[in-house]
């Protein structure tokens, strides 16, 4: 349905005539397995991935006589799956927090404040009350656009004037959340400051005044990734990476993108959650990441 729409373009980087690879072939050849390989590729998967993936046909199929293409199509699903399954954890909300903290951290134009928007919603929708914390003090764009999502889906917005210390927005939203009994409290975060050095001190300075309030929280930090920056994503989560504890990643726009493959080398190489999938710009547009649902969605 709307996963696989949304992946369109995705899918046709990876499999744009996929099955014209399969026809008139018998067996897993050597001239299939270079055009599956160059395919994987294409969609950014990283050579360690696209191998596995390979490694795994081969094995599971073997080199004997193909009853049809189909078998080739459903083994390939099979290993993306694989590949993408221990990183399926979606996020558990637990509300012995009160409320339960989730930091979105990324690169400005990552995706952030729209995630932020899509997620506000969709736990409003499961019955959650939520708040939104404006702690991208850094750009006056960043708590305009939260205002109008928070007016939008009406969620409130605790937000300060531009330049005000984002730990002090994020603590002021928290004492509220609090006090008001919010479920979940979501913060928003700079995504870029005067120095890279600058930007991670600051988020390490949220995470302990968070840390202060109660030694749990964040409860997640959701580092927002644009897919559509393929092997680029990847540079960019290690980096957040060694300077905040990410816990969950949401990749976003794999709608508008070839290179849904990504994926996979992010859930090789780092080994962090996929929580949620961005397939559009609406509220809607956003996936409880599942890796037989992705796999088959990229590989159809
Ligand atoms: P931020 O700078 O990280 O807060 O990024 P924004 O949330 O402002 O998003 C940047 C642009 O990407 C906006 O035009 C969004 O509408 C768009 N965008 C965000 N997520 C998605 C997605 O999943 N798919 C598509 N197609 N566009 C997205």
């Amino acid at each position: 349905g709307r996963l696989r729409n949304g992946l369109k373009r995705t899918r046709s980087g990876l499999t744009e005539g996929l099955a014209n690879v399969f026809v008139g072939r018998k067996r897993l050849d050597d001239e299939m397995l270079e055009e599956l390989e160059t395919r994987l590729l294409s969609a950014d998967m990283g050579i360690e991935a696209a191998q596995t993936v390979l490694d795994g046909l081969i094995e599971k199929l073997g080199r004997s006589e193909l009853r049809d293409g189909s078998v080739v199509l459903e083994a390939l699903q099979d290993e993306i799956a694989k590949v993408l399954k221990p990183v399926e954890q979606p996020l558990q909300i637990d509300l012995s927090r009160q409320p339960f903290v989730i930091l979105t951290v990324g690169v400005n134009g990552a995706g952030k404040t729209t995630t932020i928007g899509k997620l506000a919603s969709r736990y409003q929708q499961q019955g959650y009350s939520v708040m939104i914390a404006a702690g991208d003090t850094f750009r006056a764009a960043a708590v305009e656009q939260l205002k109008e999502w928070g007016e939008q889906i009406n969620c409130p917005v605790v937000a300060q004037a531009t330049g005000a210390d984002s730990a002090s927005v994020v603590y002021d939203a928290y004492e509220a959340a609090r006090a008001r009994g919010v479920d979940i409290l979501i913060a928003d975060t700079a995504g870029r400051l005067h120095t890279q050095g600058n930007l991670m001190e600051e988020l390490r300075k949220i995470r302990r005044v968070l840390s202060r309030q109660d030694s749990s929280s964040p409860h997640e930090t959701l580092l927002v990734l644009d897919g559509g920056n393929g092997q680029n994503a990847l540079a960019q989560a290690e980096k957040f990476g060694e300077a905040v504890n990410v816990s969950g990643l949401a990749v976003t726009k794999l709608d508008g993108t070839a290179r849904g493959g990504v994926l996979l080398a992010l859930a090789q190489r780092l080994q962090v959650p996929v929580r949620y999938v961005g397939v559009g710009e609406g509220v809607d547009d956003l996936r409880t990441f599942n890796a037989k649902e992705f796999a088959t969605a990229l590989a159809s």
